[in-house]
């Protein structure tokens, strides 16, 4: 059984267009008790002016009409979005083909069922109104789906849904991936503490961020911004839905930025490979592994000389220079820190280690950059701390480093400009 809306007939505003007084004005008796905001036109023209007076949410309107008929109003009005209901005669076949093409929402034939028309009305606006939000809804699941890397898990972890975004991100089926546990993706770099950590975290209902680092299918290893918020249900939680942004790229860049920006020398994070690297292959080759820590001196009182400006062109050319003044393919330079470089090399005994070593700060003072603060020279000049040992003595890098750099503090206080031999080298 049909009922009347009165609530949405009284919110709406029509526009009914008709040439025929009669029907008209019976319609309109009719209609306007329960359509408060009901406007009429006698012919397509009045109804097209009226149109842009009341702005309607519903045209009712009749084909055939002096002056301008129903096709040709809705034609000029051009308005998709309101609903249109036509009011037709079987004779008006020809205009009638024409509405089809005009997508009108509903033919009414006459004589008109009053009754009906009240229904119709209010069908063609609900159904109008609910294909909306459904488009709004189905819209938004799509591209959700599409898009977002998502995935849903019950409370015990296991996975009740994914998008399709996510389903091929990481290459497994949502049927493999339903009814699973996240740990199919986990990448093995990854320590249970962190998977701890998340779970107390979600668990005590809180929401989750971090970076993670996980494996696809083919092993493929991808970082992801992974942010887990639980969903509660009367105070509980039902399930948890993780959503995540893919970082592979910027994460192979940074980690494939090794150079320092300044100088493009090697910076800090490729120096501990590096030096990890050597270590192991100095090993293997049972050579000497050398460590040079080098400190560009009072290079403060340059900078309240110079200007900083200038300071960070002392820092290019120092670095230009340590480049030139290493020539192997098993030298490394590298600047560590603000004004400390280090350099690594291998295969010299000590003292060739030594003789390289004063070389490379003699460099520095023949490049004559003045520097009238410097207590070692009037140019800018270098000190440095120098470890040698043999690939049986090594320990670990640490070590090392922290040898290198004691002989460099060695070498400021026994006044600058030259290099320091660590008493650990052997
Ligand atoms: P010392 O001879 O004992 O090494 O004295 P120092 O002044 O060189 O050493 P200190 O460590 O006191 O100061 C280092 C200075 O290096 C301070 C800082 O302003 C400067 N510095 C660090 N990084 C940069 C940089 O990127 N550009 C410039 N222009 N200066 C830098
Ligand atoms: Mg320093
Ligand atoms: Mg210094």
């Amino acid at each position: 059984m049909k009922k009347i809306n009165k609530e949405l007939l009284s919110n709406l505003t029509v526009l009914y267009v008709e040439d025929e007084d009669m029907i008209r004005e019976e319609v309109t008796y009719f209609l306007n008790r329960n359509i408060p905001n009901f406007h009429t036109a006698k012919n397509g023209e009045e109804g097209y002016e009226l149109f842009h007076k009341i702005n309607p949410d519903l045209i009712i309107t009749d084909i055939q009409m002096p002056k301008m008929n129903g096709i040709d109003m809705l034609k000029k009005i051009n308005k998709k979005s309101v609903p249109v209901i036509v009011t037709t005669a079987y004779s008006d076949l020809d205009y009638f083909l024409k509405a089809i093409e005009l997508q009108v929402n509903k033919f009414v034939i006459k004589p008109i069922d009053l009754m009906q028309l009240i229904y119709d009305i209010q069908d063609c606006f609900l159904t109008n109104h609910l294909r909306d939000q459904l488009f709004e809804k189905d819209n938004l699941l799509e591209i959700v789906d599409e898009n977002v890397l998502l995935s849903i898990t019950d409370k015990h972890g296991v996975i009740i849904d994914a998008s399709s975004a996510f389903s091929q991100f990481v290459g497994y089926d949502k049927t493999e991936l339903i009814g699973n546990k996240h740990s199919l993706l986990r990448h093995e770099d990854t320590p249970d503490e962190f998977y701890e950590n998340m779970w107390n975290q979600i668990h005590s209902g809180k929401v989750f961020s971090s970076e993670i680092k996980n494996r696809k299918k083919d092993g493929e290893v991808y970082w992801a911004n992974l942010t887990i918020t639980p969903a509660f249900n009367n105070g509980e939680i039902v399930n948890f839905t993780a959503i995540r942004q893919d970082i592979t790229d910027n994460k192979k860049l940074q980690l494939l930025s090794i150079e320092d920006d300044l100088t493009k020398l090697y910076n800090r994070r490729h120096f501990n490979e590096i030096l990890e690297k050597e270590i192991r292959r100095i090993k293997r080759e049972n050579i000497n592994l050398s460590l040079l820590s080098l400190d560009i001196d009072h290079f403060k009182k340059y900078n309240d000389t110079y200007g900083h400006p200038k300071g960070d062109e002392i820092l290019k050319q120092v670095a230009k220079a340590l480049k030139e003044s290493t020539s192997r393919a098993t030298d490394y330079v590298f600047r560590v820190g603000g004004e400390e470089f280090c350099i690594i090399f291998s295969g010299l005994d000590i003292e060739d280690s030594m003789t390289y070593a004063k070389q490379i700060v003699k460099n520095i003072e023949n490049l004559k950059i003045e520097h009238v603060c410097n207590s070692a020279s009037e140019y800018v000049t270098i000190s440095a701390g120098l470890i040698v040992q043999n690939s049986k003595y090594i320990e670990d890098e640490e070590e090392l480093y922290k040898a290198s750099d004691k002989a460099l503090y060695k070498a400021k206080v026994n006044g600058r400009n030259q290099v320091y031999l660590s008493n650990k080298s052997k």
